[in-house]
């Protein structure tokens, strides 16, 4: 391992085990995951065997290789990107709210542990908030901010711009390179048809303790 990225690790490491303290006087349970393979393990780990699984919208759990590992189990998967049009799409999403485990990520989080989401449709921020019996949620340490304004900031001016461009390529989808943000690259508070910032969740607290569990991962995922 090089000298930089050595550093780097070393400053997640210290970084993480602060906002886990933070977590956890919230109720969350959270971990921490040096790299990729170790938060498969962790997540794989809390999976139970013949349950059922879904997913919100994340480059994150595809970018680790968890969807992947997911599919060579003989868990119930209920993925949206199977269905054929939008209509089979949005009643997939549904049965996701009902599903044993949640998996996603957040836009952001703040070092005293409150995380946000923001969402066009609103599939993942509900079942964040109500419905999976257990969400578990990945996130690259380079999603960490300082304060929950910043956190706020990162997902409306950094995350959702560029979501703009990775949803782009979805046939099923309208066109989100009609975003100004998309265009522009900077939000601007925008009410086109196309929007995908209709909800902006901040979840600061785990009210059925334990059942969002919160892996931080020292690499930067997503985005
Ligand atoms: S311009 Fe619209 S879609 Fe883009 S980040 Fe702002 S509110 Fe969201």
């Amino acid at each position: 391992m090089q000298e930089k990225d050595r550093a780097i690790n070393k400053q997640y490491e210290l970084s993480a085990a602060q906002i886990i303290k933070n977590l956890r006087t919230r109720k969350f349970e959270a971990y921490y995951c040096q790299n990729r393979e170790e938060a498969v393990e962790k997540a794989m780990s809390f999976i139970s065997e013949k349950s059922s699984v879904s997913w919100g919208g994340s480059v994150t759990i595809h970018e680790i290789g968890l969807i992947d590992r997911i599919y060579k189990t003989n868990l119930v998967i209920i993925d949206r990107d199977k269905a054929k049009t939008i209509e089979e799409r949005f009643e997939i999403m549904r049965q996701s709210l009902l599903c044993d485990t949640y998996l996603t990520s957040a836009n952001a989080i703040s070092e005293d542990g409150v995380f946000v989401n923001i969402d066009g449709v609103g599939n993942r921020v509900a079942a964040i908030t109500f419905g999976p019996k257990n969400i578990i949620m990945i996130i690259g340490m380079n999603k960490v901010c300082k304060t929950v304004e910043d956190a706020r900031s990162r997902a409306r001016n950094y995350a959702a711009p560029t979501n703009a461009h990775r949803v782009s390529v979805n046939p099923l989808l309208k066109m989100p390179e009609k975003t100004p943000c998309a265009i522009t690259g900077i939000c601007s508070n925008c009410k086109s048809d196309e929007c995908m910032c209709s909800f902006i969740v901040e979840t600061r607290m785990c009210k059925i303790p334990g059942r969002i569990k919160i892996i931080l991962v020292g690499e930067a995922l997503g985005f």
